[in-house]
């Protein structure tokens, strides 16, 4: 599941792959940017903003430009050297191909793919909360912003990329069973909203530089979540049935013993 942790690991093999390289050529197969080609333009830097890639880029007259995209649950982007089979995805799914002399980076079905000025990028992502994972981590402020919605359920508000950004569905599960604390809890009993903000930016900076996302520091399949996926299956604290529900628009999934409700 692409969350704050598996997008900053995205950055990073963009920016390992491309930082610095002059592009040879690209191929939108998107309508809205159909007839762009970056040939000839330079990629600065790859960074990431909770759940948005930023791709940072040099037009030939210096201008600077970003190439956002969203991976929402089923993007991808994937870095090959030169003349390597594009196994990771059926092609169908390729929205962009952009290609330099020494790798060539493929983005398969991303979401909100845009070109617009550097200087315009807080239109796009100026509405997101702290980012767990970035340099201007800032958990004060995400608490702040939590707090300010106390009748919102806390699965809900954890979601909510305007409090913090960078967590997912499967993180906020984590993060509440951990924690001890039903996502149905509004936000005001929530118990320590800093230690939960806490834990969350733990728990995704724990799988920075690895695609395997634990929660619970095992690897294999079927060992990495408490709760996440694991409808019906013994709680690995107290055996009981893990429950699955909808909240919202998600579904989320907990120990109705190990995370009672709270009023
Ligand atoms: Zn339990």
């Amino acid at each position: 599941m692409p969350e704050g942790d598996t997008v900053w690991n995205t950055a990073r093999v963009l920016h390992r792959a491309l930082a610095g390289a002059r592009l040879t050529g690209s191929d939108f197969r998107v309508p809205q940017l159909a007839a762009t080609d970056l040939a000839g333009w330079t990629v600065r830097e790859s960074a990431s903003r909770g759940k948005h890639l930023l791709l940072r880029l040099d037009d030939p007259g210096a201008r600077s430009w970003t190439l956002h995209s969203h991976l929402r649950m089923d993007g991808a982007w994937r870095a090959y050297a030169p003349g390597e089979r594009w196994s990771a995805r059926p092609a169908h799914l390729i929205r962009v191909v952009l290609r330099s002399s020494a790798a060539v980076a493929v983005g398969y079905h991303l979401h909100e793919l845009a070109l617009i000025p550097t200087a315009e990028e807080e239109s796009l992502v100026g509405h997101l909360g702290p980012d767990l994972l970035g340099a201007d981590w800032a958990p004060d402020e995400a608490v702040r912003r939590l707090a300010a919605h106390p009748e919102q359920s806390i699965g809900e508000a954890l979601l909510d990329q305007r409090n913090l950004a960078g967590v997912g569905n499967l993180y906020k599960c984590e993060v509440l069973f951990l924690r001890g604390v039903s996502p149905w809890t509004p936000v005001r009993a929530v118990p320590d909203l800093a230690g939960t903000v806490a834990l969350a930016q733990r728990l995704l900076a724990a799988n920075r530089g690895r695609w395997t996302q634990s929660t619970t520091g095992v690897l294999r399949r079927g060992g990495t979540s408490y709760v996440y996926g694991r409808r019906a299956q013994p709680c690995r604290r107290c055996g009981t049935a893990i429950r699955k529900e909808e909240l919202g628009e998600r579904v989320t999934y907990w120990c109705p013993v190990c995370q009672p409700e709270r009023e």
